[in-house]
């Protein structure tokens, strides 16, 4: 059972994200990139299309790319520069959905603990929303990877990330934002919510108290 759904589905799914996630300032403008695996084995991504803006965003702008993140024969339009790292993580964790977003909250932190690589979230309730945590007491290590514009680099660098264990439930990219996943486009889609709930947090009372480095 290769296919897990038709194009048109996650179409009409990720569209609907675009708009939710432009309104709630996680996409502004054509930031971000949202995929859904819908066949297996060969894997296929219905990923956005390349610089278009997630407040508009229309089914047609949804792209079918194979497993090396090249859009399927027949396809017009160039797939999102970050198709790699989605195809990277899909792999990597056999995730149903991938999603990225370019907040304001993952943007200051990933650059304010770049130096180390990541930081821990730890002892808040909202954690119980990430897959598989059962109680706030979860230290959640968000890693922090540099930022490049060379998509092969940067998916090698996820792979590698990924394959050790424990396996985060998201990772930033410094300056720039948030990755995470989920075994459907559902459980990207909390994720993504309790995440950017928690980045807030994080770097709202970092403003009150900053740690030492
Ligand atoms: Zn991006």
């Amino acid at each position: 059972m290769p296919q897990v759904t038709t194009l048109k589905n996650a179409a009409e799914r990720l569209v609907e994200i675009g708009r939710d996630f432009h309104r709630r300032g996680w996409a502004l403008g054509t930031s971000g990139n949202f995929s859904i695996v819908i066949e297996r084995d060969p894997l296929i991504l219905a990923i956005t299309e390349s610089s278009v803006d997630k407040s508009r965003l229309r089914a047609e702008q949804i792209l079918c790319v194979d497993g090396s993140g090249k859009p399927l024969e027949g396809v017009t339009g160039k797939p999102s520069a970050e198709t790699l790292i989605h195809v990277a993580i899909a792999r990597a964790l056999n995730a149903g959905a991938v999603l990225h977003t370019h907040s304001v909250w993952s943007t200051i932190l990933s650059d304010f603990h770049a130096g180390r690589a990541g930081f821990f979230i730890e002892q808040y309730e909202m954690l119980k929303g990430l897959r598989d945590v059962h109680t706030h007491e979860h230290r959640e290590w968000l890693p922090i990877l540099e930022n490049s514009q060379d998509m092969e680099a940067i998916s090698t660098q996820v792979t590698l990330l990924l394959t050790e264990a424990p396996v985060p439930h998201g990772l930033l990219i410094r300056r720039h934002g948030l990755y995470t996943w989920g075994s459907d486009i559902d459980e990207a889609v909390r994720h993504v919510e309790i995440l950017e709930f928690l980045l807030e947090s994080v770097g709202r009372r970092q403003m009150m108290e900053p740690p030492a480095l």
